[in-house]
């Protein structure tokens, strides 16, 4: 689910054990919640501090229950990933072409969808790759998940 709230730290859950049994003890369930930051809205507070916060709003919001947090049942990890999202913006698609065609000189081959933040994989015709060939989210910049990332390794 996505919390469209701005009062929150919480943005995306996911309850791991509805994702594959076996991501949780029986009668136990993991709600993972993903929180995000960026030059235009800092942390403003320690990790571990925005963690417990986020665990008062699991309890405002009803998935956990405040009894079982009282009585030490509910255990709290935290993981921080300095980067986490492309962020797009006006000054996306001529940065990459900028980039891009820099390569060129290397060996990158150009792809018509190369300035796009999403590939049709269905429509993407098999291509010629060069000598230099970018994937993955990072490496294209591109909104891409872990199965376009998969799939663009396919391609390659
Ligand atoms: C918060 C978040 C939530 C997401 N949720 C989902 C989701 O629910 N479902 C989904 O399908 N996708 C999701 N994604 C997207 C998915 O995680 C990415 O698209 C995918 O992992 C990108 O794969 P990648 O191989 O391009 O990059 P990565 O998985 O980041 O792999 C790149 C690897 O290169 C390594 N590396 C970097 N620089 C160097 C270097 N100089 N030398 C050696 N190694 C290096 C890194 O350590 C990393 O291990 C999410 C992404 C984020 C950030």
């Amino acid at each position: 689910m996505y919390i469209y709230d701005e009062d929150k730290f919480s943005t995306r859950i996911n309850c791991t054990e509805k994702l594959t049994s076996g991501n949780a003890p029986p009668d136990h369930t993991g709600v993972q919640v993903e929180v995000y930051f960026s030059r235009h809205r800092p942390m403003g507070a320690a990790p571990s501090v925005i963690a417990a916060h986020v665990q008062d709003e699991l309890v405002e919001m009803g998935l956990i229950d405040d009894t079982a947090v009282n009585s030490g049942r509910v255990g709290r990890h935290m993981a921080y990933g300095p980067w986490a999202n492309v962020i797009f913006d006006h000054g996306t698609k001529p940065a990459l072409d900028c980039i891009w065609t820099w390569l060129e000189a290397y060996g990158l081959r150009r792809e018509s969808d190369d300035l796009h933040p999403l590939t049709d994989w269905n429509s993407k015709p098999i291509g010629l790759v060069g000598t230099v060939a970018m994937a993955g989210r990072f490496g294209q910049w591109k909104y891409y998940w872990t199965d376009d990332c998969v799939l663009r390794g396919k391609w390659l």
